[in-house]
């Protein structure tokens, strides 16, 4: 079969700004259709799409010029922007990453801002997607669609690039990472951004209801078929659970629409090779994962003892995350057993500063480092015995995956992609990778907790459930041609 042209664009791209699984995802997946299939990728020419923001700028320093699309001229109606492309490459790899040099909207602090002009920040990089094929005359056979960023991509596709030929079978997928984010603005952007005809073509209840428009409703409006990050969240946000207002528009798309679990970049996450962490360690040989535990507890400042169970947070600490139901579960434990708790993460400062609490009122017990740290999530994920993400809702997740493969067996609320990645631990069959509980409430996950302890004494049986989830294979060598079976699934669609 033919290698397919593929533009994926997105927010976040790993290692150069991220914030959370979708620049993690962007960089492995990329990664996997890029590499030759001699070397058993996809074979595919993917080119991926981010902004040129400040912080990229600073890390970035051998993203050249790309020829042939320097100075190219964007107009909106009040407003005309310029950008030029700066051609890098993903770190091991040869793919191109084309990032959108426009200092005026992506030279800022953060990545994503609350400043007057966000909805036109994110509608330049669709825009700048599809000016650059028309400069490089490339014409994608997919251009890949991630969250509302990117959201409006499909309908300026169909409306504002539609007499170019160029395009005539460009198709697209909008992927849904997170529907907890739609990006909403008011309705008087839609002139600003150039759609001010279009909106006849945006979501008409919430402009009748909310004088606003979603770029994520648009995008799923328009785009010729839809994902999200798991099956089991593919079914959740078509109700009114978890569908966060979209849920109408989702059944209406039904058939559309398709669940993939994210892949694993075993490359940066396998305690065999990782270059993060001091002791490395495999399924067969798993001494150097004690040594990592001591590591983790000395980095933290507490008291080592082996048979006191580690247990590990890595987190953006906001509601999705569910751990508001710490509050009545955790400090029972902490009274009670031998046990540590070290955290990483940062968001909202209910959350952080209940951490803290914890960790004053149990020094010797807890350690809490409060911000964002590649290398101490690696230490994390190594040093601790288990993980614990007791999310409200989870479209994919990733820190599960990466603590089943460092033998740490996560403690999981059954939603989303971490109903579909882990599974419940029977001591009778040996069988199962974690601990999963359902209920979203303090109760059920004390009982969890409680359960996890007591199979934590049972070393035998507790040294088979780590082999287990180290034995579990979430590459993107599984994952990613599912994706590829989409791509390709589109090109007879219209
Ligand atoms: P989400 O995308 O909802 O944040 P995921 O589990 O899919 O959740 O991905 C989270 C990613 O971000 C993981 O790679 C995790 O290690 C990383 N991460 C989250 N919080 C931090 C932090 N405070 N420091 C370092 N890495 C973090």
């Amino acid at each position: 079969m033919r290698a397919l042209r593929l533009a994926l664009a997105a927010s976040e791209l790993a290692p150069y700004a991220k914030t959370g699984g979708l620049a993690d995802v962007l960089l492995g997946l990329g990664r996997w259709l890029g590499r030759p299939e001699r070397d058993g990728g996809g074979g595919h020419d993917v080119r991926l799409f981010l902004p040129f923001y400040e912080r990229v700028a600073k890390t970035v320093s051998d993203a050249r010029p790309l020829p042939n699309a320097q100075q190219i001229d964007v107009r909106f109606p009040n407003r005309t922007i310029r950008f030029g492309v700066r051609e890098g490459r993903l770190p091991q790899s040869e793919v191109p990453v084309y990032f959108v040099d426009c200092p005026e909207l992506y030279f800022r602090e953060g990545i994503y801002t609350d400043d007057g002009d966000e909805s036109l920040r994110f509608a330049m990089l669709s825009r700048a997607v599809l000016e650059t094929c028309q400069r490089l005359q490339w014409a994608p056979d997919v251009v890949h669609c991630n969250d509302w960023h990117t959201g409006l991509l499909p309908l300026y596709l169909r409306t504002t690039y539609a007499w170019d030929r160029l395009f005539a079978s460009t198709r697209t997928l909008m992927t849904i990472h997170n529907i907890g984010y739609q990006g909403y603005f008011p309705e008087s952007h839609l002139d600003t951004l150039g759609l001010g005809d279009q909106r006849a073509h945006v979501h008409h209840g919430d402009l009748r209801d909310k004088q606003a428009f979603s770029f994520l409703k648009t995008g799923v409006l328009h785009a010729t078929r839809l994902s999200t990050v798991s099956r089991t969240y593919a079914r959740e946000i078509q109700t009114p659970e978890l569908g966060m207002g979209m849920e109408d528009l989702l059944q209406t798309r039904s058939q559309d629409l398709v669940g993939i679990v994210n892949g694993v970049d075993y490359g940066d996450w396998d305690p065999a090779t990782d270059p993060r962490i001091p002791h490395h360690y495999t399924a067969d040989d798993p001494s150097g994962k004690a040594k990592m535990k001591a590591a983790l507890l000395q980095r933290f400042e507490l008291p080592h003892d082996p048979r006191a169970p580690v247990f590990g947070v890595v987190s953006r600490l906001t509601s999705q995350k569910g751990f508001e139901l710490f509050r009545d579960a955790i400090p029972v434990f902490l009274q009670r057993e031998d046990m540590r708790l070290c955290v990483l993460g940062s968001g909202e400062s209910k959350h952080e500063q209940y951490f803290q609490w914890l960790r004053d009122t149990w020094p010797e017990k807890v350690g809490v480092y409060r911000g964002f740290q590649e290398d101490l999530a690696h230490w994390i994920e190594a040093g601790s015995d288990v993980f614990l993400m007791p999310s409200r809702f989870e479209p994919c997740g990733l820190n599960q995956m990466y603590s089943l493969r460092y033998g740490t067996p996560p403690i999981v609320r059954r939603t989303g992609g971490l109903a579909d990645t882990v599974s419940p631990w029977d001591p009778a069959t040996q069988e199962g990778t974690g601990f999963l509980f359902d209920e979203f409430s303090s109760q059920a996950l004390a009982g969890t907790i409680d359960w996890t302890l007591r199979n934590w004494r049972d070393r035998r049986g507790w040294r088979r459930l780590v082999q287990n989830g180290m034995r579990q294979d979430f590459s993107w060598d599984r994952q990613a041609p599912e994706y590829v079976a989409l791509y390709r699934s589109l090109l007879d669609r219209r």
